[in-house]
């Protein structure tokens, strides 16, 4: 890491609006579409309880695979990502998205990973400031962020981690509940079921085999927190639909069954420690 280049990006927020909602959401994450098809109704639901919700994401998720016709308008997999995110931003009623413009960091081996402006090159310390320094302007109720592992592994996922808890332990603003998104568990562990029985290897899924879903069910943290997202669903599809490059395009799930499989979306709590029961976090005041 020390035979490179230093790389020290500037950070570009894009305000939709400026802060004047008394309660905020900050949501912290890597790339374009992990807020959204990660807690695309914890945001919205903030929203329609008057909460206001800012984004930071640390790339332009450069390395996302994509399919060559989306890339007809756009120069680049970056610019695609961007208007892709600014789009969900609209979606989600976003009060503003913060870039930190690293270069997304790909999976693990790839050559990404060594580009010197990669996030996983960039020091810790140094993500760590810059996210508390908004951290300090934004002055936020709630945090969201990625657990450890980063859900399935994504070096940059864990990498905003742990940038993500530096910060926070570094800023002035103490933020009064810091979350980690998380999952249930039960579907990940038939689908390792259901692919041992056809003898694939659940330790190489997904169209690139680079992720190991016997490591994502062991390292999920456990559900300490609900929140209730049935009055929002079809506005979180429609921010899914935002970032259609990255797969969002559709949803075979028929309607009927939209409450039972989009209705609730689950976190950790981090700040304060969980109580042991598990609780549903409501937004109205
Ligand atoms: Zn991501």
């Amino acid at each position: 890491m020390s035979d490179l280049p230093h790389y020290s990006p500037q950070t570009e927020s894009i305000y939709r609006r400026p802060i004047t909602a008394q309660r905020r959401l900050l949501v912290i994450y890597a790339h374009p579409d992990d807020e959204a098809f990660g807690n695309a109704g914890i945001i919205l639901a903030a929203r329609h309880a008057g909460i206001e919700v800012h984004y930071i994401c640390a790339t332009r998720g450069e390395c996302g695979t994509v399919d060559d016709h989306f890339l007809t308008l756009y120069p680049d997999v970056r610019a695609l990502r961007t208007a892709e995110q600014m789009a969900a931003a609209e979606a989600l009623d976003l009060g503003a998205v913060h870039f930190l413009n690293y270069r997304d960091s790909n999976m693990p081996g790839s050559l990404d990973n060594q580009n010197h402006q990669a996030l996983v090159q960039a020091p810790v310390g140094d993500v760590a400031t810059r996210i508390a320094t908004l951290i300090d302007d934004i002055k936020p109720e709630f945090v969201i962020t990625f657990p450890p592992y980063g859900g399935y592994g994504h070096p940059d996922h864990i990498a905003i981690h742990h940038a993500s808890m530096a910060a926070l332990a570094h800023a002035t603003w103490h933020v009064p509940n810091v979350f980690y998104s998380t999952f249930s568990t039960t579907l990940i562990r038939a689908i390792i079921l259901f692919m041992r029985i056809i003898r694939r290897n659940p330790r190489a899924f997904g169209r690139n085999g680079d992720i190991d879903v016997v490591r994502v069910a062991e390292e999920a943290t456990p559900i300490t927190t609900t929140v209730d997202c049935r009055h929002v669903i079809p506005a979180k599809i429609a921010a899914w639909q935002c970032h259609a490059s990255q797969g969002g395009r559709t949803t075979r799930v028929p309607r009927i069954c939209w409450r039972w499989f989009y209705g609730t979306e689950t976190l950790t709590r981090v700040t304060p420690p969980a109580l042991g029961h598990r609780e549903v976090l409501r937004f109205e005041a």
